[in-house]
């Protein structure tokens, strides 16, 4: 049965009652955002997801999480996906200010076919992310124009690196 959405005094506190699930303050303050961070969902990463934000000191991010990291920037699925990346980063900088991107790809990433598509060498695995941040790069740099910093990175089972 369909519930009757119509309403000509709709209450929110009356429609809430009892149904909390957590409470929180959250900060209703605007931020600038320190960087968009585009990271794998994998979250065998999570862990250092967060050193890294600690590491660069990133207080404010947006974060776009979604398979393959930068996969998605250099070699997409289809074009549609890449282009909805791309607004995504794109509206974090009108909405946040965000004057970088960093993006991030790992070993025996799923959307790669993991480390045995490279024939379980990380020095082939490396050498393809190489070239794949810099399609995402340049991808960017084309549409974003040059004034975005973007910064690749590679995580791997010991930390994240420079790419
Ligand atoms: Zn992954």
């Amino acid at each position: 049965m369909n519930p009757d959405l119509s309403s000509t005094n709709f209450q929110k506190e009356e429609f809430l009652q009892g149904k909390q699930i957590v409470s929180l303050e959250s900060s209703s303050d605007q931020y600038q955002a320190d960087a968009v961070v585009v990271w794998c969902f994998d979250d065998q990463f999570g862990p250092a997801l967060a050193v890294f934000l600690k590491e660069k000191n990133l207080s404010h991010k947006d974060l776009i999480c979604i398979a393959g990291g930068l996969k998605t920037l250099a070699s997409p699925d289809s074009e549609d996906d890449r282009v909805f990346v791309l607004g995504q980063i794109r509206a974090s900088i009108a909405l946040h200010r965000a004057p970088r991107v960093y993006l991030m790809v790992h070993s025996d990433c799923g959307k790669y076919g993991g480390l045995k598509a490279f024939g379980g060498d990380p020095n082939k695995e490396l050498e393809e992310y190489r070239l794949e941040a810099k399609k995402a790069t340049d991808f960017l740099i084309a549409n974003l124009g040059p004034s975005i910093q973007i910064e690749p990175v590679f995580a791997d089972f010991q930390g994240v690196w420079k790419l």
